[in-house]
């Protein structure tokens, strides 16, 4: 990670993951990097739609380094693609749409330029292992970690009612924690069953879209 700044030139450099291209005239893209050191980073990539070779993909991962000449312009990306996770995820129809929901997700939600470490070492593990038996549980716990960096923990280690941490059958909807079985039997109908699956996982990232103004992902609608 390198930090370069003088008068009216400002240069940044991370690892990244491309989580977007768009095509902008006939040669250009504009780019979304989730970047590890400065969090999601927009750019200009010149010649993306043109390149015969490196030539740059979402779902890679490699060094961007971003310029611009003031820090408020959209500034250009030189992007060194090291590898492409998303070549093996292709082979598992389950693990794409994870990858595209995961991207989406990053896309809506996250402020660009917000450092999420923690998020990005996390997104970067479940990609690598997409093709697994575990994508699903790893892709929620990552929307789990995700929520949990826009302010909307789960709680699921203990009853909300009593403290227990045994029979934790519910969750409540209203505050995301655990209900012991007991403590919910007069409301069970209100509450959600647990174990978490990614019905019960979207009602709280829409909560977290809604409080963002910003529509869910169409990659995360159809999962
Ligand atoms: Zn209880």
């Amino acid at each position: 990670m390198e930090y370069v700044y003088n008068c009216n030139n400002m240069k940044l450099e991370s690892s990244g993951i491309l989580i977007s291209l768009r095509p902008f005239g006939e040669r250009d893209c504009v780019a979304h990097i989730f970047t590890s050191g400065y969090g999601v980073m927009c750019g200009m990539m010149r010649g993306a739609m043109v390149a015969k070779k490196n030539r740059p993909l979402v779902g890679q991962v490699g060094v961007a380094s971003w310029n611009a000449r003031l820090d408020s312009q959209l500034g250009t990306f030189h992007w060194e693609p090291e590898k492409n996770l998303a070549a093996g995820v292709m082979l598992s129809r389950g693990g794409l749409g994870f990858l595209n929901s995961a991207f989406g997700l990053i896309l809506s939600l996250l402020p660009e330029r917000e450092q999420y470490k923690n998020l990005y070492d996390q997104t970067l593990n479940m990609l690598d292992n997409l093709c697994s038996d575990a994508a699903t549980e790893l892709y929620q716990n990552w929307e789990i970690a995700l929520l949990r960096e826009m302010g909307y923990a789960l709680d699921l280690r203990s009853c909300s009612g009593c403290g227990t941490h045994d029979d934790l059958q519910y969750l409540s909807p209203r505050t995301g924690r655990a209900v012991c079985a007991k403590c919910a039997a007069p409301y069970v109908d209100k509450l959600y069953h647990l174990p978490l699956d990614l019905n019960v996982l979207r009602h709280f990232i829409n909560r977290a879209c809604d409080a963002q103004g910003v529509e869910l992902p169409l990659a995360r609608k159809i999962l």
